[in-house]
């Protein structure tokens, strides 16, 4: 039986521009075939068997021949295989999807096409430019920048001016400038900044006016989204100025002057900087989103995995049941203490009282629970279940201080294997009768040479508990980690201080609180006295047109 290609968009780079029918294909595909212009997190879904190959062009290297592309797609569906084709922006849109749906219909394979954001369209709304405008701008015209010439020079830009794929497909040689000049509407230009200057030239010799605004946004949709503004007379040397980089695109037209009225994205202190995360993967998307919501580049670099202790868990001698699916009978407990978001949802998985259904939060009605850490109160509030007890400070020593006054006779402590005992030496010292219930361990997560190479290039490195410390410098080779001296090293809180220490490495960053928003608090501090001190981009200070977007 032959499989189905399916030619899809992935939009413009933010990953909640991905449609729905683009996440739905990706989470059951068996093959996906895709590009270098594609959300981060656009592979996230797919299936852990999944064949993932990469078809795009990386930092402008030589990128796999279209008909290589091709045959790839044809000759999977034909063993039978579901394929996705997975584009930057919309497929149909400078992505060559027209070749492919060709070349497919020729060899008589079945596709589908699915529509994705198109950079052009989205990069512009997220700079604060509607394309079409009442009164300003009744037609808007996609055009491409790049001439069949581009594809061979390719090999010399920085980031890859002509971008996978596209640069022959839709020949800006072709491009009829003195036509495109008297277009009366807004001009979206695809491409890099590379030929902005021959191209603004032609349109003023077609006759469009030097004066017209003209808009140049980098990255758009991304978080390192910038946007230059001028006018088709200035805006190559406005963009040149700021060391605009690919990938961009121009807006030609009076939309473009909206931008100053209409950018609407908050600031972002972070622009700029990348910022390596260690932390497990399954954790580390709520970190990423807000660093990258404030401007950071992040780098997921995870070092640990977290895995639930395979049954039976060693616990209370309470437990009974099937010993393949051990259940937690919370009800001789007064006191229930979680120490993390994955304590909560280990516990959930097995808690069953005998009365309720399991899982049932009304198991849990006659103890009081306490945590530590927000994020667990919120992964706890997800059950349906408000902590009692929250101490100010997210560490076992803060916990016991505000469970003082609590009368506890027998408390449960649900957290992972190999965990500090400082909150059940402490209950125990108090005549508590403690049970422990290691839910889950922290293994290793191997860090690829790459990514390595990548962490010790980030300007800043955080780590978010001691297991990804000692799981960095595991994953390092051992040592400092051979972490470069511009790397700033930042610590969440104390206790993961102390470990850092012990290894050698001195945090240049801590959290006060022990959470992530007091460690994203910190980090910002930082960044702003170094921002100071610099006096470069990041700082938001860079003359001329600069948008601080
Ligand atoms: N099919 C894609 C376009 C591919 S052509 C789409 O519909 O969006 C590649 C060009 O798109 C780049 O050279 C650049 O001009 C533009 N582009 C892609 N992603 C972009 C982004 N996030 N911000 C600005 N321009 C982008």
């Amino acid at each position: 039986m032959t499989g189905r290609v399916y030619l899809v968009g992935a939009g413009p780079g933010d990953p909640g521009l991905l449609t729905a029918r683009a996440l739905e294909l990706i989470a059951q595909a068996d093959v996906i075939l895709y590009d270098r212009l594609i959300p981060s997190t656009a592979l996230d879904g797919a299936r852990a068997d999944a064949e993932l190959l990469f078809v795009g062009k990386e930092g402008g290297g030589p990128s796999v021949p279209q008909e290589q592309t091709q045959q790839l797609m044809i000759e999977r569906a034909q063993a039978g295989s579901s394929v996705v084709r997975l584009k930057g922006g919309d497929p149909f849109v400078f992505g060559r999807g027209g070749e492919e749906a060709l070349a497919l219909r020729a060899a008589g394979v079945d596709f589908e096409v699915v529509p994705g954001v198109t950079a052009g369209v989205a990069a512009s709304a997220y700079a604060g430019i509607p394309v079409t405008h009442r009164g300003l701008a009744g037609a808007v015209a996609l055009v491409t920048g790049h001439s069949r010439e581009d594809a061979g020079e390719s090999g010399n830009d920085k980031a890859g001016e002509s971008v996978d794929g596209e640069s022959s497909g839709a020949s800006g040689s072709a491009i009829d400038w003195s036509a495109l000049a008297a277009f009366p509407g807004t001009l979206v230009l695809y491409m890099g900044v590379r030929r902005l200057e021959q191209i603004a030239a032609s349109l003023i010799a077609g006759g469009r006016p030097g004066s017209e605004p003209a808009a140049v946004v980098e990255a758009g949709t991304l978080p390192r989204q910038r946007t230059v503004t001028g006018t088709l007379a200035t805006i190559a040397h406005e963009a040149r100025r700021e060391d605009i980089r690919a990938p961009s695109i121009t807006i030609v037209g009076p939309v473009a002057a909206l931008a100053e009225q209409l950018a609407w994205q908050g600031p972002r202190p972070l622009r700029g900087i990348t910022v390596a995360v260690t932390r497990a993967r399954a954790q580390a998307s709520g970190l990423a989103s807000r660093l990258e919501a404030l401007g950071a580049s992040v780098l997921q670099a995870p070092v640990i995995r977290v895995q639930p202790l395979p049954p039976p868990v060693r616990a209370s001698s309470d437990m009974e049941g099937d010993p393949d699916r051990p259940t937690i009978d919370p009800t001789p407990y007064d006191l229930i203490c979680l120490t993390s978001a994955n304590a909560v949802s280990a516990l959930f998985d097995r808690l069953d009282d005998g009365v309720h259904p399991r899982g049932d939060a009304r198991a849990l009605a006659s103890a009081r629970i306490a945590v530590i850490g927000e994020s667990t109160a919120r992964a706890l509030a997800e059950h349906g279940v408000v902590a009692d007890v929250v101490p100010e400070r997210f560490v076992a020593e803060s916990l016991v201080q505000a469970l003082s006054e609590i009368p506890i006779s027998r408390a449960l402590v649900a957290r992972a294997r190999h965990a500090r005992d400082v909150l059940p030496d402490a209950l125990r010292a108090r005549g508590v009768q403690v049970d422990v219930l290691e839910l889950y361990e922290t293994v290793a997560e191997p860090l690829s040479p790459a990514a390595l190479q990548a962490v010790r290039a980030a300007d800043y490195l955080t780590f978010t508990s001691s297991s990804t410390v000692r799981f960095f410098l595991q994953a390092a080779g051992g040592g400092d980690g051979g972490l470069s001296a511009a790397t700033r090293i930042v610590s969440i809180g104390p206790i993961t201080s102390v470990t850092l220490r012990e290894h050698g490495l001195e945090p240049h960053v801590e959290g006060e609180r022990h959470d992530v928003d007091g460690m994203i608090d910190a980090l910002l501090e930082d960044a702003a006295g170094k921002a100071g001190n610099d006096n470069d981009e990041r700082t938001g200070k860079a003359p001329g047109n600069h948008l601080p977007l």
